[in-house]
């Protein structure tokens, strides 16, 4: 008897601090804005080409969507580029709604096709410039670069032994970036962007990987761990 009334006791604690919590989780992001952005179709690419049986929306998709379920379960209010599977957005435009939802941070999620393998982080190292336009501005650049890293602290930690860590690099190594100093996206974003390859669609492991439901649940939960390690660090930064 004497039993069960501590146990009874002790599940009542236990309910009350777990639901504590809990809303203590919601209660701590009650400001935070998080924009996902699915990469494709844009105007560049329509990101349908089919390798491994896969194509890049698609994946892109199915992993922003789980994505946005696990943080919102957070607390973090969520914002999309996109709202359907096939919808052609611009890159200015998937800069401009994460600019006028006031996101802590834009996180872009594509897939790469090369001869390599693994996943790796993109932010803008330095300025670029389309359609006349010269950015993101050199707070952006900071921010974007402490956001990579931070995702990255997440990310790695989560996939390690899954997934290849191909690190931390600057937009201007990518094929667009290349030509205009930084990724279309990034140009126009004011608030700290971070654009993840996730896999190599061509390889044909990492697309065994994320081909399965199990691997897009990884990715989404390794995302979410990235994000929760820079809303934590930036949350107790004084305003900026
Ligand atoms: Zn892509």
């Amino acid at each position: 008897m004497r039993t069960q009334i501590i146990c009874v006791a002790s599940l009542l604690l236990f309910g009350l601090f777990s639901g504590r919590a809990s809303a203590d989780q919601s209660a701590k992001h009650d400001t935070d804005v998080v924009c996902i952005d699915p990469g494709h179709p844009s105007e560049v690419n329509s990101g349908y080409t089919v390798q491994n049986g896969l194509t890049e929306t698609h994946i892109d998709w199915l992993v922003a969507l789980r994505l946005r379920q696990l943080l919102t379960r957070d607390g973090i209010k969520v914002v999309m580029t996109r709202s359907q599977e096939r919808r052609l957005v611009t890159n200015r435009k998937r800069a401009e709604i994460a600019n006028q939802a006031h996101a802590k941070l834009l996180i872009r999620l594509h897939c790469d096709a090369s001869p390599g393998s693994g996943y790796a982080l993109y932010y803008p190292d330095r300025k670029g410039k389309a359609q006349g336009v010269a950015g993101p501005s050199d707070r952006v650049i900071l921010e974007s670069k402490q956001a990579a890293e931070l995702l990255h602290v997440g990310v790695s930690s989560s996939l390690q032994s899954k997934l290849k860590d191909c690190g931390i690099k600057g937009d201007s190594s990518t094929l667009i970036g290349s030509r205009q100093g930084a990724l279309t996206g990034s140009i126009f974003s004011s608030v700290p962007v971070v654009t993840i390859e996730m896999v190599v669609l061509s390889n044909k492991s990492d697309a065994r990987f994320i081909g399965a439901r199990a691997g897009q649940e990884a990715m989404a939960e390794a995302l979410a761990k990235g994000v929760h390690e820079f809303l934590d660090k930036r949350n107790l930064e004084p305003d900026r």
